[in-house]
């Protein structure tokens, strides 16, 4: 089978995680931590799992001329992604993410958002050649929103379904003239509350938010709710599809495995239900192993748990 071309819209950045006993208070130094970094950034993570879902992926996303924009794209290279709209920037450094975890768990992270924040609608115009042919364009919002609403609009002339990840959420609802170009949009329980105004506890709240969001013009809604799985809902049908039941060891980018995987199995034909129960099974595969890019999984795992 031939893979179905995605198209990823948005950010990359570097982790940079240092775990110590406490998170360090204003003014202090504190020794002894212990340093990882890791690939990270929605855009860069649903990108890297839609490629290992099975996608031929194109990713839009601006990097620095630096060290961390190297790394990012030799990554994204290694996992076949199509790196020819990556655009570097000179005068801005890439991405990063600084980010400091306590014994406790509880975590502190600071981000420099870098040249993800210098993605232009001139960047996007200037690649529309990825789009004709594309099955899904698939985004976040770690970029910037007019450059978000100019890819969803070249989507639309070139007849490519959006699927949109309202992902970190945002500080106000989102603007119509954007949510009437979504085919899906895919929040959290969070991002749900917060772009619907209604709060999401259980199946019942999910379907009040979902309903309440597709009134602004999206088509469909998948909202998704952790361990339990997700709540589907447009004109047609509307329900829960459970999650898979893993041990879970970290959960960051969950979401962003569901995303990639679901642009997939959508652009591979299955219907709603099905393309939700091949990212459910890919978003638990992700919680089962550390990290956000490092934890995305293949194709084959995908598959021999989907059984
Ligand atoms: P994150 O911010 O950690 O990337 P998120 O808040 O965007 O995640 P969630 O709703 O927590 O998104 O999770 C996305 C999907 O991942 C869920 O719909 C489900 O398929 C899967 N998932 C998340 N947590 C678990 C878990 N503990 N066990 C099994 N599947 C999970």
């Amino acid at each position: 089978m031939t893979k179905p071309r995605i198209l990823v819209l948005g950010s990359s950045n570097t982790d940079m995680i240092i775990k110590l006993a406490r998170i360090p208070r204003p003014g202090e130094t504190l020794l002894g931590g212990k340093f990882t970094t890791a690939a990270g950034g929605k855009g860069a993570n649903q990108a890297v799992a839609a490629a290992r879902a099975g996608g031929d992926v194109a990713f839009i996303v601006r990097l620095g001329k630096d060290m961390f924009g190297d790394q990012a794209l030799a990554g994204f290279k290694a996992d076949k992604i199509d790196t020819r709209h990556i655009l570097r920037d000179a005068k801005t450094p890439s991405g990063v993410a600084l980010i400091f975890v306590a014994g406790s768990g509880e975590n502190s992270i600071a981000v420099a958002s870098g040249a993800n924040a210098r993605l232009t609608s001139a960047d996007v115009r200037a690649a529309e050649a990825a789009f004709p042919g594309s099955k899904a364009l698939v985004m976040q919002l770690e970029t910037p929103l007019p450059t978000v609403t100019a890819a969803a609009k070249l989507a639309k002339k070139h007849g490519v379904p959006v699927i949109l990840n309202p992902a970190p959420a945002p500080s106000e609802k989102l603007p119509p003239a954007l949510l009437r170009l979504v085919s899906i949009l895919t929040p959290n329980e969070t991002e749900a509350e917060l772009l619907s105004g209604i709060k999401v506890t259980d199946e019942a709240s999910a379907r009040e938010a979902a309903h309440a969001l597709l009134k602004q013009g999206v088509e469909t809604v998948i909202i998704t709710l952790g361990a339990k799985g997700a709540y589907l809902h447009n004109a047609r049908t509307s329900g829960l599809i459970p999650g898979r039941k893993v041990k879970a060891v970290d959960t960051t980018a969950a979401g962003d495995t569901f995303n990639g995987a679901l642009a997939v199995a959508l652009a591979e034909g299955r219907d709603l239900s099905e393309a939700i129960r091949f990212a459910n099974v890919a978003a638990a595969l992700s919680v089962t192993r550390l990290g956000a890019q490092p934890s995305a999984p293949a194709r084959t795992e995908i598959e021999r748990l989907l059984k």
